[in-house]
């Protein structure tokens, strides 16, 4: 345990020790900001830009010939950046995929994992999911001729914001065919108990998938080891791949054999696609529920911010990251929480059961002081009704950054800065 302190010079004694503090040379990151936004679009990096313009580079002089030709042929780049994403997760190079974009994932998931049986046809889930989460299981539920209204079993959060792990195992009843949650929540950050919650599940035949948006790249998983069904995230987060860029899908090797039922040609064998056969054959791997031609340019930042996260390593970056929301909570503690200030935390003081930002409530002009956040270069965002979300991504960010973010805060309210939105 570090005992922290409120003084600057302190904050730059943790960046002056931080073991991966280099790593922010390696961004760009915009003038005169504070960024703590990474939870919504990562930043581009110089190696991210240089997979970019390698890409756009071949289009220009090889066109077609870069589907084949040289070292990383476009046409199994997908399976190249999937393999990159692997070690992040702890899963097996063939277990993942970087494919379409999120919710289009779980909807190809959903094709394969959702098999309701009579007595055994509801879906579990909680009402802090992610709005699109839900409609896409309300769409498959009606696909199959089921009420949403009866058999969408959704788990109410507690008073204080958070979802009781043990509220969402007693609804793990035979009744329920799947269960799909977030592995960190996108507004509180609470990081669910993935290995307990599939270990209940499966005591029940129960499969369970994880919509990993809010963990990948920031906190570390071991997926086989904990044999997760399925999970999907996207690549444009803590991933630091672009606005909209590929997603990822991760498939337990058990699961190979399973049919993908939004079947498309770029998930047929890989080596006989060309022989256009008219019988759908997937291949044996996450590559399998792939749909369509994959988009080069979305998957070329991925390649370089990758290997970054790799050459990081998953471990220290989530190193990093609690000490940071932990040195946030700290300041938070000490300063903001009195009045007139009156901030307060979602109750996550457990940094193993925190994700990558935290979320910090008031219950009065909180939008507005967000409105002042940005006037004053300090990027975070709002999440209603009354969630400021602040994420110091362990690449970029610094301890510094965090003290700025929290004396801001301070003054806004001391001068009551927030009347002028
Ligand atoms: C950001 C995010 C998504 C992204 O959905 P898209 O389909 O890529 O727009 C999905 N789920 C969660 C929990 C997210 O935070």
């Amino acid at each position: 345990m570090i005992q922290y302190k409120t003084d600057l010079p302190f904050a730059r004694k943790l960046d002056a020790t931080d073991p991966i503090k280099t790593f922010r040379t390696r961004f760009y990151i915009p003038e005169n900001t504070i960024y703590m936004d990474g939870n919504s679009l990562g930043l581009l990096s110089k190696d991210s830009e240089v997979t970019l313009q390698h890409n756009l580079k071949k289009w220009k002089t090889k066109a077609i010939n870069g589907w084949l030709e040289g070292d990383q042929a476009w046409f199994y780049y997908a399976e190249e950046i999937g393999k990159l994403a692997a070690p992040l997760i702890g899963a097996e190079p063939g277990e993942v995929i970087a494919t379409g974009s999120t919710t289009v994932n779980l909807h190809a998931l959903l094709s394969t994992f959702f098999k309701p049986k009579p007595g055994k046809n509801k879906i579990l889930t909680d009402e802090t999911n992610f709005p699109s989460d839900i409609y896409a299981l309300k769409s498959h539920l009606k696909l199959r001729g089921l009420d949403p209204e009866s058999h969408l079993v959704m788990i109410p959060a507690e008073k204080d914001g958070t979802l009781s792990e043990d509220r969402i195992i007693k609804q793990m009843g035979k009744d329920i065919a799947l269960a799909l949650f977030q592995s960190v929540i996108f507004t509180t950050s609470q990081l669910l108990d993935v290995a307990k919650l599939t270990r209940e599940a499966h005591k029940n035949e129960i499969l369970i998938g994880f919509d990993c948006s809010h963990s990948a790249g920031v906190v570390p998983h071991a997926f086989d080891k904990d044999d997760i069904d399925f999970a999907f995230w996207c690549g444009y987060k803590y991933l630091n791949g672009g606005p909209g860029s590929s997603a990822f899908i991760f498939i337990n090797k058990k699961h190979f054999e399973k049919e993908p039922l939004m079947a498309g040609w770029f998930g047929y064998k890989k080596e006989k696609q060309f022989e256009m056969s008219l019988e759908f054959d997937h291949e044996r791997c996450a590559g399998g529920w792939q749909i369509s031609s994959p988009g080069i340019l979305g998957l070329a930042p991925l390649e370089g911010s990758l290997k970054i996260l790799n050459e990081a390593g998953i471990e220290q970056i989530r190193s990093k990251s609690t000490k940071l929301t932990s040195y946030f909570i700290y300041l938070i503690d000490q300063i903001l929480v009195k009045d007139p200030y009156n901030f307060y935390l979602v109750a996550l003081r457990d940094p193993e059961k925190r994700g990558g930002h935290i979320a910090l409530k008031r219950d009065t002009e909180i939008r507005k002081i967000n409105e002042t956040l940005k006037s004053r270069g300090i990027i975070s965002d709002f999440r209603p009704p009354n969630i400021i979300r602040l994420a110091p991504a362990p690449l970029y960010n610094t301890f510094q950054e965090v003290w700025e973010v929290v004396y801001a805060l301070k003054e806004i309210i001391d001068k009551k800065e927030y009347l002028q939105f």
